[in-house]
């Protein structure tokens, strides 16, 4: 029986990001956890709707013993057993992300031993949270490049405050995650732009778009506005930028009291900064795939294809926070080198010696 990993979850970005990493962690790993503090960084402290369900589905994954899995909670006992792959539907109640926690099961279920399912309900475009095209655009074409084969499909669009969407995933895993190198984008293939509207006037996607295009001096073929469908008021506009190596996707999301104008001026920064820098890897995919590249090292030899390096920007304090996390289950070398006033490289390694 391992020893408990202690985790503050005050520390750092003191938010939600350290319990859902190590809930994944300690699925890969199985080592328990004991997480004190639980969002104490934030106005509304301990576990909420969302958080809770990441904790009771990792739990389900994990057949994991809990302590203090209510809301409020500030802290948490988990300790899992065995990983069962199969067939999962897990509802995160109103609007809360269903990204966030199907990322907190993918890596222990891409290691599993067979094939799994997943069906979530709730929000699938949240502020603050990988909404679903950045999450099958961005994120998962590097998780399928490390081995295994991982299909999303939105069957729903649920939008914050009244949710109803749902995603739909297949996960093939594989033996072990192999790790990669971006150092650069390659060349550009395709920049486009596209809102998504849902019980609202077309108008808003279309001055998005319009702004977008306008600001990026783009053409108007490279952009769309789709009307979908949802339960309640939704809109977002996102801007992909698809190089050789990897896709960026940024966005903006629509929101009561907020110019269209402004919301597209959002994704557009987010977007330029990328563009008029040399960084591969934007500040959320940062953060978003250090666990992943953590757990190729932490599971290979120095003589395999694994952990690797990305080139991103300065890190956030998810990143940060993210590496301490890291380093407190997986014990792997994780070092960020300055390559110019804006640009870190940062490398994922089996701990020498
Ligand atoms: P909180 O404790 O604030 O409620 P939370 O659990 O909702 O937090 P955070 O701890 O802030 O979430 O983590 C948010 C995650 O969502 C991070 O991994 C971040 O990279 C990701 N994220 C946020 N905004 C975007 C975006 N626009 N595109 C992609 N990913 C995003």
């Amino acid at each position: 029986m391992h020893a408990p990993v202690m985790i503050d979850g005050s520390q750092g970005e003191g938010g939600g990001q350290i319990l859902r990493s190590s809930l994944a962690l300690s699925l890969v790993t199985g080592r328990p956890f004991v997480i004190d503090n639980i969002r104490a960084g934030r106005g509304k402290p301990g576990l909420m709707r969302q958080h809770l369900t990441a904790v009771l589905a990792a739990a389900e994954v994990g057949a994991a013993e809990l302590e203090g899995a209510a809301i409020g909670s500030r802290r948490l006992s988990f300790t899992p057993t065995t990983i069962r792959s199969g067939s999962y539907r897990f509802g995160v109640g109103t609007a809360g992300s269903t990204t966030l926690v199907l990322q907190t099961l993918l890596p222990a279920l891409v290691l599993a031993d067979g094939p799994s399912e997943i069906v979530l309900e709730g929000g699938t475009h949240n502020t603050w949270a990988p909404p679903f095209h950045f999450l099958e655009r961005a994120y998962l074409p590097l998780l399928n490049r490390m081995g295994p084969q991982v299909s999303v499909r939105l069957e729903r669009y649920g939008f914050y405050p009244v949710g109803g969407g749902r995603l739909s995933v297949q996960i093939q895993p594989a033996k072990s995650l192999m790790g990669f190198h971006l150092v650069n984008r390659g060349e550009t293939k395709a920049k486009s732009v596209c809102a998504l509207v849902a019980n609202l006037p077309a108008a808003i996607g279309e001055r998005e778009v319009k702004e977008v295009l306008r600001r990026m001096s783009w053409p108007s073929d490279v952009g769309c506005v789709l009307d979908v469908g949802a339960s309640g008021p939704g809109n977002v506009v996102f801007i992909e930028i698809e190089s050789a190596h990897v896709t960026e996707v940024f966005t903006g999301f629509g929101r009561l009291g907020t110019k269209s104008e402004h919301v597209a001026g959002e994704a557009w920064r987010e977007a330029r900064t990328y563009l008029a820098s040399d960084a591969v890897v934007g500040p959320y995919l940062s953060d978003q795939l250090l666990p992943l590249l953590g757990v190729s090292a932490w599971r290979g030899d120095s003589s395999a294809n694994v952990g690797g390096r990305f080139r991103t920007g300065p890190l956030t304090r998810h990143s940060t926070t993210q590496i301490e996390t890291i380093q407190a289950f997986l014990g792997v070398q994780i070092v960020a080198s300055t390559v110019d006033n804006h640009g870190r490289m940062v490398d994922v390694d089996v701990r020498p010696g």
